[in-house]
């Protein structure tokens, strides 16, 4: 019976470490340090990378940072002490090149095995040196003539690096785990008919190859993580991450959540806007507009580039809310945006006769007092803050919609943190949970918002407001810094206004400062005419917040800033955005300063001041800005250029986490990933619950759903 068998495998996978050879409580410390405690844990620890040592390369081909076995005779010995031990030994070959090896630490037996005329077996990675390429501790074995100088037959494995435990030993160990391996039907969880139709190996012959890579495997493919053995084992762990976002939406919404089906008043807000809604604000609160009005929480996540528009959406959500007699709430990161917010929204609502509370950290003792009273009897039908809603004493009267914005700033637990102020919010089962709407304006590529969002539904507000010209963007040396005084001198004269975003090769706040703050001096020097702001992470916020309003309010003409300002502040005023060290920025953070400026209808400039030379890296992240504002080519980019874990942060998904499966190389598995998902949800839930445990376990993302 498959169960029973199932069963015995499970034993055998939770079997602990201990139970190898050679593993005393010591080992087994260390491997615990790392998350590994069962044979599955080492089953699954893959390799990072292999050696090749079934070939050897002709010294005059190594090419610096590419790994290589080489073989050559001893031509010259140096022990030097100048600073600290150093011994250097220069291996030739036929190929009339050379090669040094350079150790640090080594014994008195070594110097002795380096008699020049040896022959040396080494691998390693070429490193451009004092005299040509060298490396540094190399492996190496000498060869006798006698001796054995046969090649190996397949690629070593190398695994990720345990303190306190030898690389030797660690193979050793994770070998003996595979001698365990239990046979391929008690091993699988993937059911044969979805294995079938796309050839993909047992998990058992998967393991076997990518541990222990046969003679005749594909070299190439191992060493790019794209031989079908690891696209299997990718399969299963994305397929794992996938199933457990699924199981806390299918969790979530089965909870009730208020049906808030009634839209007259989002109605008269619309016909009172100032502006038409887009194309796109239209079909994304439409969409937003049926989930609310279904009994069970909504779970969405809007992107929207920056500038397109989100906080209408937000408020029209919002009236939904109010109509039915209930609240929402909106949270933003900073107390600059949730101000913004407060501002807007009281700007659109309060005519309506709508109360809107603001609950921030700086809101404290009476004041405060009389903010929570009003949030808990009901009276504020609105709620704009920051982190300071999901404080405890803040209870809701009635809260049925929460909105956060800039979701990338939150952690996933705080967003269910609001959710959790909802009518029932006790944790329990049957709680009436609120609906959810998260806000985000860092697009994220299809494939990786698939990954990432599987527990929402994911709507793109992908068009701009009319009237808006794109920004101009130009890359320029940091020697023509004089240049852009005058553009600023002009733009200012003209009634307009300018941001210049200093970053820094450190990036500790107090230098980043230090550096803002004499951008600023000189700037004030070379423009006296022009009022200049200054903002950065070290001032007290409250001056910080004096400065950017007087920004807001275009008492001040040129903002100096550190990436503060990053995020979400709205002045359609602004139209010149000059950032320094452009190369050293990230295309996620280039793209949000960027989106400070053309928000108005004159049109506006980015001009990415950069320190030559430039990494190919950083011409083609300048490259991309130049060429695109589209928000989705750039996250696009983005992934190809620093892969996923570095775009979404590590804090909001366990994505970076991954064992086997790379989202920017495995991306294109993702629709058969999700189609299997759907199939096990329905046809073996048990299936999918196994397999969840084995390569997500206990690091579960959500709390509780
Ligand atoms: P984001 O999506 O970046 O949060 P905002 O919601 O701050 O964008 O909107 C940016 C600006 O565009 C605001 O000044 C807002 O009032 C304005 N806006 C929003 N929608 C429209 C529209 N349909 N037509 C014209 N202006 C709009
Ligand atoms: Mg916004």
């Amino acid at each position: 019976m498959p169960i029973r068998k199932g069963g015995a495998s499970v034993d055998l996978q939770q079997q602990p470490i201990s139970a190898l050879k050679g593993v005393g409580p010591r080992v087994a410390e260390k491997l615990a340090a790392r998350g590994l405690a069962t044979l599955q844990d080492l089953w699954l620890q893959l390799p990072r990378q292999y050696e090749d040592r079934t070939a050897l390369t002709p010294i005059r081909l190594l090419q610096p940072g590419v790994a290589v076995q080489v073989e050559g005779r001893v031509e010259a010995v140096e022990r030097g002490f100048r600073y600290r031990p150093m011994l250097r030994v220069a291996l030739g070959d036929d190929s009339h090149g050379t090669l040094v090896l350079r150790f640090f630490h080594f014994r008195a037996a070594q110097v002795a095995q380096f008699q020049v005329g040896a022959r040396v077996r080494c691998y390693g990675t070429p490193r451009p040196g004092q005299h040509g390429l060298e490396i540094v501790h190399p492996s190496y074995r000498m060869i006798d003539e006698a001796g054995d100088d046969a090649l190996g037959t397949s690629l070593d494995p190398v695994y990720p690096a345990i303190e306190g435990l030898g690389p030797v030993s660690l193979r050793r160990l994770i070998g003996q785990a595979l001698d365990r391996l239990p046979d391929e039907d008690a091993l699988e969880l993937l059911p044969r008919e979805l294995r079938d139709g796309s050839n993909l190996p047992s998990l058992r012959e998967a393991l076997l190859t990518v541990h222990r890579p046969p003679q005749d495997a594909d070299v190439a493919a191992l060493l790019a993580g794209r031989h079908p053995a690891q696209r299997r084992l990718a399969i299963e762990e994305l397929l794992a991450h996938h199933l457990s976002l699924r199981r806390q939406r299918i969790a979530q919404q089965a909870h009730a959540a208020p049906v808030l089906d009634r839209i007259a008043l989002a109605d008269t807000l619309r016909k009172r806007l100032p502006f038409a809604l887009t194309g796109a604000q239209q079909r994304v609160f439409e969409q937003i507009r049926q989930d609310l009005a279904q009994p069970h929480p909504m779970l969405r996540l809007v992107q929207g580039d920056v500038g397109s528009g989100k906080t209408v959406v937000a408020a029209l959500a919002a009236m939904c809310a109010v109509e039915a007699g209930r609240q929402a709430a909106l949270m933003a990161p900073t107390e600059l945006l949730a101000e913004q917010h407060l501002n807007n929204l009281r700007g659109w609502l309060e005519p309506l006769g709508i109360r809107v509370a603001w609950l921030a950290g700086k809101v404290t003792g009476k004041a405060r007092a009389k903010v929570l009273e009003e949030v808990a009897s009901g009276e504020a039908q609105v709620v704009v803050g920051t982190h300071a809603l999901m404080q405890e004493g803040v209870a809701f009267h009635d809260l049925a919609l929460a909105i956060v914005d800039e979701q990338h700033r939150f952690g996933v637990h705080q967003r269910l943190a609001l959710r959790d102020k909802g009518s029932g919010g006790s944790g329990n089962g049957d709680a009436i949970v609120p609906h959810q709407l998260v806000m985000t304006a860092t697009p994220i590529p299809r494939t990786l918002a698939m990954a990432a969002y599987a527990d929402l539904d994911v709507s793109a507000i992908d068009e701009l407001p009319p009237g808006r010209t794109p920004v101009q963007t130009v890359a320029l040396s940091a020697e023509r810094r004089p240049e852009l005084v005058e553009r600023i001198r002009k733009a200012c004269a003209e009634g307009r206004q300018a941001y210049w975003v200093c970053t820094l090769i450190d990036d500790s706040d107090e230098v980043v400062a230090q550096a803002a703050q004499s951008t600023y001096e000189d700037l004030c020097k070379r423009l006296p005419e022009v009022r200049v702001g200054l903002v950065h992470g070290r001032m007290k916020a409250a001056d910080k917040q004096a400065t950017m309003r007087a920004f807001k309010d275009g008492e001040i003409g040129l903002l100096v800033a550190t990436t503060v300002i990053e995020v979400g502040v709205d002045v359609p005023n602004a139209s010149l955005m000059i950032i320094e060290n452009a190369e050293r920025l990230g295309l996620a953070q280039l793209h949000q300063l960027r989106g400070r400026v053309g928000r108005g209808s004159a049109a506006s400039s980015c001009v990415l001041l950069y320190q030559a030379p430039l990494s190919q890296m950083a011409r083609q992240r300048l490259e991309t800005m130049r060429e695109t504002n589209d928000g989705f080519v750039i996250a696009e980019k983005d992934l190809e250029l620093r892969g996923p874990g570095e775009l979404l942060g590590t804090r909001q998904t366990g994505l970076a986490q991954f064992r086997v499966a790379d989202l920017a190389r495995d991306a294109d598995l993702l629709p058969q990933v999700h189609e299997m998902g759907e199939k096990l949800l329905h046809d073996s839930p048990e299936l999918a619950e196994r397999i969840v445990a084995r390569w997500v376990g206990g690091a579960v993302r959500f709390a509780s759903a």
